[in-house]
């Protein structure tokens, strides 16, 4: 019935986060009472494939999980949300990712995450899903999986002419060589700084990292700016795309729902500035709800623009 839209496949980390509140975090050797704790499932890769269905994608996700408790939770989770998970993958003996969050009475966060299964996530898994991937309208891959893979991914969209999208989260330095296969790369301000070396406050100083990118070989560069919205540099058109203004009090996740949405929006063959549009409608009401996957919005629920 659903086959007729096209296939988001996201290739990429699916965790379970721990989130304990506390009025400060403990210093080294201290323990502390914290006042709530939340568990919720999480993972840049899951976060963007719950973000691009919960928009009326068809989605797929290749990862993996453990055979504990968290996995099963996650595989139930990502089942639930309506997303392909043929190619989530459990691993008989690693564990599933975790990212052990603290918030404090500020609303400041410290995070440690073991990536667990996410780890082993590795090229012949990729192989195994090849039947899947050949049907992917676009690609979506972090960086929370191992490098060897993304590349493997990338090497392998381009012998077949697939669009690759690279949410490069977290940071990390990348071979020279990539960049002239990638459709489209989502850096943050953080990210595009560290890709280029050019620090990134605003619309100029976008423009330029995303020209740095370009100029290796990119053929779209979407920088997110938080409240000020996001700045492309795309093969038709090159501006800053604003952020709606709203009461933002959670923006855990905003990029992951950024990108999940702007890929939405290429498959439907939305113009750059458009897709960029609808991408930052979606960030936006993510923004105003507490948590990371959960804050993603339905297709329904985005600001009349
Ligand atoms: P990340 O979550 O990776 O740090 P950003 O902070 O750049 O990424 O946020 C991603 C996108 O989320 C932005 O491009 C914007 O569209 C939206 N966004 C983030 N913060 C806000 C905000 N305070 N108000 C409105 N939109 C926001």
């Amino acid at each position: 019935m659903n086959t007729e839209r096209p296939l988001l496949v996201i290739v990429g980390s699916a965790n379970t986060d721990l989130v304990v509140h506390t009025p400060q975090f403990p210093v080294p050797g201290e323990t502390r009472l914290g006042s709530a704790f939340q568990l919720s499932c999480g993972g840049k890769g899951a976060n963007q494939a719950v973000a691009a269905a919960r928009l009326g994608a068809r989605v797929a996700l290749v990862g993996k999980v453990g055979r504990d408790d968290f996995g099963q939770r996650a595989l139930a989770n990502l089942q639930q949300e309506g997303l392909d998970t043929t190619h989530v993958y459990q691993h008989p003996e690693a564990a599933t990712g975790v990212a052990i969050i603290t918030v404090n009475a500020q609303g400041q966060n410290t995070i440690v995450v073991a990536p667990g299964a996410n780890h082993e996530l590795l090229p012949a898994d990729l192989d195994q899903a090849v039947t899947l991937l050949e049907q992917a309208a676009y690609l979506v891959v972090q960086l929370e999986i191992p490098l060897p893979t993304v590349l493997y991914l990338v090497a392998w969209a381009r012998r077949r002419g697939k669009r690759v999208v690279l949410n490069p989260a977290p940071a990390l330095p990348l071979p020279d060589d990539v960049y002239h296969d990638l459709f489209l790369l989502t850096p943050n301000e953080t990210e595009a700084e560290a890709l280029t070396g050019v620090p990134v406050r605003d619309a100029d100083s976008a423009r330029a990292a995303a020209q740095v990118l370009r100029e290796r070989g990119v053929r779209n560069v979407v920088v997110t700016l938080g409240a000020q919205g996001a700045f492309l540099h795309t093969a038709t058109y090159t501006g800053l795309v604003p952020a709606p203004h709203v009461e933002a009090v959670d923006t855990t996740a905003a990029g992951d729902v950024f990108t999940g949405a702007l890929a939405v929006a290429l498959t439907q063959n939305l113009d750059w500035e458009r897709a960029a549009h609808f991408a930052c409608q979606a960030a936006a009401v993510a923004v105003t709800r507490l948590g990371a996957q959960v804050s993603a919005p339905y297709r329904h629920e985005l600001l009349a623009s």
